[in-house]
């Protein structure tokens, strides 16, 4: 069970975490702006999985390549000949839908009508444009759909200039685009999105344990980082399910409020991407060890949405709490993901705590994101935090001034400690890595 939907998306656009996007202008449908506490929370998710994928292992290096690729890169990944979805149209009140996303496939979800569904058709989910000033079919390019064949096609770059032997990884953070014939439940599913892929290239005979071990290692990231275990399950593709490029998959899912669904796919993807760029470019992408045959490596692939997992731990964190007879609402975010690690709430508008929260704010500010709030009473501002996520509070008063101390309030257990102005910095770092 998470949070209610609605709750959600409504603290999310009046705390300014994500707003709907060109709202001057009456919104984009299923477009949406980060605001800033979106925006460093969404950071703090990637930065997450950057440390674990690449940062803190020998194995793995990342790259960052062009959204925009030649086209004959789609052609080789199956993408322009199969990257589509079934699309019927209901012939009662002309909605689109995707079918197989329906859960009654004889009954519109919008009208309510029976048998009124179109013949499918198969609805491609690239963004088509041309480049450079002549609008012609010589010049067509496509936003990419995923970010990994911007990784198969520099694999052996990044190899050559790495020097990395199997098995090794390489990670990508980034946009990509699909026009989704039904975007909605709010960041969930849009056009325009972040993901968080990596692609491990090992020996073909290993790839199954590999496999194992990212469905492992990727399920851990979660549960790491806070999210509630009953929120959280691992679910293997049936055979049927399975991409034409795929050997294995398993999805990690999260309890939405809308049922499970899919976080993270991780997939065997064998050698497919390997050997069709090598084939459609005429490159040698085949991997050699002295004393070996040469051979196109396997590949496993943990592909996970950046802002769809964001709008998870945003849900999974969301608890309301009664204290002393009133709710509290207050997101219980893992510190490394909260978007304001601390703020500085100086306890009257007076020029003499101004200034002593200015130092303080300033010391903190050399390591954390921090917010010095001065407006409302200290009973709002907390509430303010707690719905913000924000772990811990420092507040400045009178008494400060002659004892050089503050009183740091914890989110979760709202207990106080006076501690000496010059040791919260200190004391902060204690508690995050407790
Ligand atoms: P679906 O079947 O739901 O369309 P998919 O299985 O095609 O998704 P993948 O290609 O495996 O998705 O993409 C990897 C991850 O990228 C997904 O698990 C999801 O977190 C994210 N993602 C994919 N499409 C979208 C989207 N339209 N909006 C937001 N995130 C997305």
């Amino acid at each position: 069970m998470t949070a209610d939907f609605d709750t959600i998306v409504n603290l999310a656009k009046k705390r300014g975490f994500v707003f709907q996007s060109s709202e001057i202008y009456g919104g984009l449908r299923s477009a949406y702006d980060y605001g800033p506490l979106g925006t460093a929370m969404l950071r703090n998710v990637k930065d997450q999985w950057w440390r674990s994928m690449v940062q803190l292992r020998d194995d793995m290096v990342g790259i960052d390549s062009a959204i925009i690729q030649a086209p004959q890169v789609w052609k080789a990944s199956g993408h322009l000949a199969s990257f589509s979805d079934p699309l019927v149209e209901c012939t009662n009140c002309n909605n689109r839908f995707r079918l197989d996303k329906l859960d009654n496939v004889d009954q519109c979800p919008s009208c309510g009508k029976r048998d009124t569904f179109t013949e499918p058709r198969e609805f491609h989910l690239m963004f088509k444009t041309n480049m450079g000033p002549v609008e012609s079919d010589d010049n067509v390019v496509y936003l990419r759909p995923e970010t990994a064949q911007g990784i198969f096609i520099n694999f052996e770059n990044v190899r050559r200039t790495s020097r990395m032997r199997l098995p090794f990884g390489i990670a990508q953070i980034g946009k990509s685009f699909r026009n989704e014939i039904t975007p909605g439940q709010f960041v969930f599913r849009t056009r325009e999105f972040e993901q968080m892929e990596m692609e491990f290239f090992c020996r073909p005979e290993e790839a199954d344990t590999w496999f194992e071990y990212w469905l492992e290692e990727r399920h851990r990231w979660y549960l790491d980082l806070g999210m509630t275990p009953d929120n959280l399950r691992l679910r293997p593709h049936e055979s049927d399910e399975l991409a034409h490029y795929a050997a294995a998959c398993s999805d990690v899912e999260f309890d939405f409020p809308w049922g499970w669904d899919e976080l993270e796919g991780i997939a065997n993807r064998t050698d497919f991407d390997l050997r069709q760029h090598a084939e459609h470019s005429g490159e040698d992408l085949t991997y050699f060890e002295e004393g070996d045959e040469r051979f196109y490596p396997y590949v496993i692939e943990p592909a996970a949405g950046a802002t769809r997992t964001t709008f998870a731990f945003l849900l999974d964190a969301y608890r309301e709490e009664e204290v002393e007879g009133e709710t509290r609402t207050v997101l219980k975010l893992d510190h490394r993901l909260a978007p304001i690690k601390a703020a500085v709430l100086p306890l009257s508008k007076k020029p003499e705590l101004t200034e002593v929260t200015q130092r303080v704010a300033s010391e903190l500010r050399q390591t954390y994101d921090i917010e010095v709030d001065i407006t409302q009473s200290i009973g709002r501002r907390y509430r303010r935090q707690d719905e913000i996520g924000t772990p811990f509070c420092i507040t400045v008063d009178f008494d400060s001034l002659d004892d050089h101390q503050v009183t740091v309030r914890d989110r979760d257990t709202m207990a106080q400690d006076r501690i000496a102005m010059d040791k919260v910095s200190a004391y902060l770092a204690d508690r995050f890595a407790g």
